[in-house]
């Protein structure tokens, strides 16, 4: 109760908007639901494993600085970002521990590296060669290509790796390495990942037989802990699991966490009019209803990151518990929705994208799907303006 009450003070976290909302366009991110799938993924880990908070790309949508002082207060001490202005933008807002920047940074950066106190990825030794030429004192992790062929040095390359633990100026706190296909549990995909895990084990071992310390080691991200636990590292990544969801709808779970979705996606009516059958309605004249409709017109568009193609696939909202499918093309700031059948609906409603209204609901695994992405995509592109309203 006081943990809650310091957490209302320190981030003028709301209590759940009045009806109507002030807001146009708003997420409500639930920080109850963000706790409890910290606990359930630690939960599932070696209890030595530490959990690195991934909060890049305004942490899934749900806020970076937000998401990430409330992880602090309830324990987390590591978190990640993609890149140095993700990392600066939680140090001004006073986010404390580790903050590894996933993806390259140019040297030309390391000023603001040092002096924000980032932990840097040595993305190849030539990176890391580079990054020490500047002379400055660093914090890093090393990463190793076990197989994603993406960032690393690739595993095979002993001779580089071991230089990056051999600069005078950088200090490696910790080595890891990326799983490409964690996500599923078919034989030829579980033996990829075990050998992407024994690549990187056997890494780890070479480095400390040539003298060096490794520091923290972490290979998993949310499908990493969800289908292989059992890893035995320090910490462990997990973006978007720790927000409550899976990336696909009929993805499996293996250990069975229960998840919460912290988020809800919402917006307001502003008008209710009634249209004549054979009327178009909206650009390009897309619909034109063949019998008399009843039309609200909702504060949210594709700019708010609701995609376009949502309405060419039956994409509905809901209002007063009820469905409303999405008419006409969707705009940039706005959507039309038919509430005909829905009684009494007015402007200053609530129309909800993403989340529950009433018995109904939508969640973001199935809004992903009919928009035919994954749900990380969907929350990432979430608009900047759109409203974070935190509850708890
Ligand atoms: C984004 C990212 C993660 C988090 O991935 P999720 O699948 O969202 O858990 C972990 N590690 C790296 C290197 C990443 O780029």
């Amino acid at each position: 109760m006081i943990r809650l009450l310091q957490a209302a003070l320190l981030f003028r976290v709301r209590t759940k908007p009045a009806t109507p909302s002030v807001h146009r366009a708003w997420v409500e991110i639930n920080l109850n639901h963000l706790e409890h799938n910290l606990l359930a993924l630690k939960q599932a880990l070696p209890s030595r494993c530490l959990i690195m908070a991934v909060v890049k790309a305004n942490a899934y949508g749900h806020g970076s600085a937000p998401v990430a002082q409330f992880l602090n207060r309830i324990g987390v001490n590591h978190f990640a970002v993609a890149e140095i202005e993700e990392g600066i933008e939680l140090r001004k807002h006073g986010v404390k521990g580790e903050i590894l920047i996933l993806s390259y940074t140019s040297p030309g950066r390391v000023h603001d590296l040092s002096r924000y106190r980032l932990t840097q990825t040595i993305v190849s030794a030539e990176h890391g060669q580079a990054l020490n030429q500047c002379g400055r004192k660093l914090k890093v992790h090393v990463k190793i290509d076990t197989g994603m062929n993406r960032l690393g040095e690739p595993y095979v390359n002993i001779q580089a790796i071991r230089s990056c633990y051999e600069y005078e100026h950088l200090h490696v706190t910790g080595t890891f390495s990326h799983l490409s296909v964690s996500d599923r549990v078919e034989p030829e995909q579980t033996a990829f990942t075990n050998m992407q895990v024994d690549r990187f084990m056997n890494v780890i071992q070479q480095i400390k037989a040539a003298g060096h310390n490794p520091g923290d080691i972490h290979i998993q991200s949310s499908y990493g802990i969800l289908n292989y636990p059992m890893i035995d590292c320090d910490l462990a990544r997990p973006g978007i699991a720790l927000y409550g969801l899976l990336s696909k709808e009929d993805d499996l779970n293996l250990m069975q966490v229960k998840l919460r979705p912290a988020l809800s996606l919402k917006a307001t009516v502003a008008q209710v009019k009634d249209v004549r059958a054979h009327c178009p309605i909206g650009y390009g004249h897309k619909f034109i209803p063949s019998h008399d409709i009843r039309i609200a017109a909702l504060t949210i568009g594709y700019a708010d990151g609701v995609p376009k193609t949502l309405a060419d696939r039956g994409g509905y909202v809901l209002i007063r518990g009820q469905r409303a499918r999405i008419v006409g093309n969707i705009c940039m700031d706005q959507l039309m929705v038919d509430v005909t059948s829905i009684e009494g609906v007015e402007h200053g409603d609530t129309a909800t994208l993403i989340g529950q209204d009433g018995a109904e609901v939508i969640t973001a695994c199935q809004f992903a799907k009919r928009c035919g992405t994954v749900t990380n995509e969907i929350v990432s592109r979430i608009g900047s303006r759109v409203a974070r309203v935190y509850t708890s």
